[in-house]
């Protein structure tokens, strides 16, 4: 059965989140929210630009005063840590210490014999993770504040919350001495060489206060009333139309075009590049070094309907190989152990691959991938050269009004061109009679919203080194080897 409702974490992440705000404080007016797109619409609709929307209440956590705080991953700009009441610790995250890339430091005695009682803002520290920009230019107090903004105004009445990873905001990072313990956190993976190297040193904003509380889409086994085993795939979804600036002979599509200048020996500031963009994931493990992949095409997600058996065919492989492409990513819990664990991605397990007809079944029906790229084509239908604006410095100014309406469009484009995508493949128990029941969900996240008037340069810059290098084209030297799906359609 192909279902792209999430039947695990309906009553838990909703629940939970809006829970949550009824019992915290209203400080800060962080936008607003429509009721949610149906899931099932048209597929290329045209997509209406972001209206103004009234104000709704802000959703905003308090850091309780004593809890544990777990490293769970990193990107380039932001750092992702489990944090729970310290006397949750030894319940929930047993298997806290267990990783490599984990580690545990508690922020002070708890006071309260019953924290949960004592502190009504720490219901959604179980099920979601703190998620906390990095020091670096542009990172300020209200950084936070904007990313919400953006995500309630912007992303949510555009894509619809079910399929957003959910967020709100919990302030007191620094004010509670949290900051310290990440940092001290951070600290030590790297005097344990565990960080990749170009991010050793890296720390924790100083003045970030109000940080995000994300859903931990890794968890929902947790909560599961029937026993099962969710495992979680997170792959980026990147570039699903092709660029507006790519020539018509073009043999690669944009993700495949950078992957191969990515590769290529005579490219490393396009490899910085890259790496900046493709590792922001929120559950991500740490990277002894940066290393350039090349990247499954996505153009396989969006794919034209196969009108032979044998098309039909290729497609399926196509769909299973990005599937298995990303398992290096995928975690894995169950009811009898629910605390999430890497999963072999040479060996994935059985149960994982017995279903994998009905996850290539949710990928052929599901029109999540049709939206954003309906969201991509129609908010960037020129490409980044197409806004000509001087820069200063390499930022562009306000100019006029029709520029930055263009500039605007461009970064939700952007946005969703660097979100991941958590797609959840739950089982559950086989019986004597019946298969195992499998869901097959997916959730967008990582939607920090990309700065066009900071981001311009810069993706211009990219966009002519992809056309000046041939890599669309595919006639750099030496030819990397891309697999894009483009390129098989007409070979
Ligand atoms: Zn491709």
């Amino acid at each position: 059965m192909a279902a792209e409702a999430d039947t695990v974490a309906d009553d838990t992440l909703n629940g939970r989140y809006y829970a949550a705000s009824s019992a915290t404080t209203s400080a800060v007016a962080v936008g607003a929210s429509l009721p949610p797109r149906s899931h099932t619409q048209t597929a290329r609709r045209p997509v209406q630009a972001p209206s103004p929307l009234p104000a709704t209440p802000p959703l905003i956590t308090n850091m309780p005063s004593a809890v544990t705080c777990t490293f769970v991953g990193e990107g380039s700009a932001n750092v992702v840590f489990s944090v729970l009441l310290a006397n949750d610790v030894d319940d929930d995250s047993n298997g806290a210490q267990d990783g490599d890339s984990q580690a545990v430091k508690a922020v002070g005695a708890v006071k309260d014999a019953n924290p949960k009682k004592a502190d009504a803002g720490a219901g959604p520290l179980s099920t979601h993770l703190l998620r906390i920009p990095k020091a670096g230019p542009g990172v300020s107090p209200t950084t936070c504040l904007e990313h919400q903004a953006y995500y309630s105004s912007v992303l949510r009445p555009l894509l619809g919350a079910d399929c957003l990873v959910g967020q709100h905001l919990i302030q007191g990072v620094v004010s509670t001495g949290v900051h310290a313990v990440l940092n001290g956190l951070l600290n030590d993976l790297d005097h344990s060489r565990r960080r990749r190297r170009d991010w050793v040193g890296t720390g924790v904003a100083a003045n970030v206060d109000v940080a995000l509380l994300v859903e931990d889409m890794t968890s929902a086994c947790k909560r599961a009333s029937s026993p099962s085993t969710t495992t979680t795939i997170q792959c980026k979804p990147k570039w699903l139309v092709q660029s507006p600036s790519a020539p018509a002979e073009a043999r690669r599509c944009r993700t495949c075009a950078l992957s191969a200048a990515s590769a290529a020996p005579s490219c490393s500031s396009e490899s910085s590049t890259t790496a900046n963009g493709a590792t922001n994931g929120h559950a991500g493990r740490v990277k002894s070094a940066k290393v350039h992949k090349i990247k499954p095409c996505p153009m396989v997600l969006v794919a034209d309907p196969p009108t032979t058996p044998q098309e039909e065919a290729e497609l399926e492989a196509a769909l299973w190989d990005y599937i298995c492409k990303n398992l290096g990513s995928a975690m894995s819990c169950s009811t009898s152990s629910p605390t999430p664990a890497p999963i072999n991605a040479s060996s994935p397990p059985v149960a994982l691959l017995k279903a994998r007809p009905t996850i290539i079944r949710w990928m052929r029906t599901t029109d999540l991938f049709h939206r954003m790229a309906a969201i991509q084509a129609e908010f960037d239908p020129h490409g980044a050269l197409s806004v000509e604006v001087e820069a200063d410095d390499g930022v562009v100014p306000s100019t006029t009004q029709a520029t930055s309406v263009a500039l605007d469009r461009l970064q939700t484009a952007m946005t969703l061109r660097d979100c991941t995508c958590f797609l959840r493949v739950t089982t559950g128990e086989s019986s004597a009679a019946t298969a195992a029941p499998v869901s097959v969900s997916a959730k967008l996240g990582d939607l920090d919203r990309k700065d066009g008037r900071r981001k311009l340069v810069r993706w211009q810059a990219q966009e002519r080194t992809l056309l000046e290098g041939g890599y669309y084209l595919g006639t750099e030297e030496p030819r990397q080897q891309t697999h894009c799906w483009l390129e098989r359609q007409r070979d």
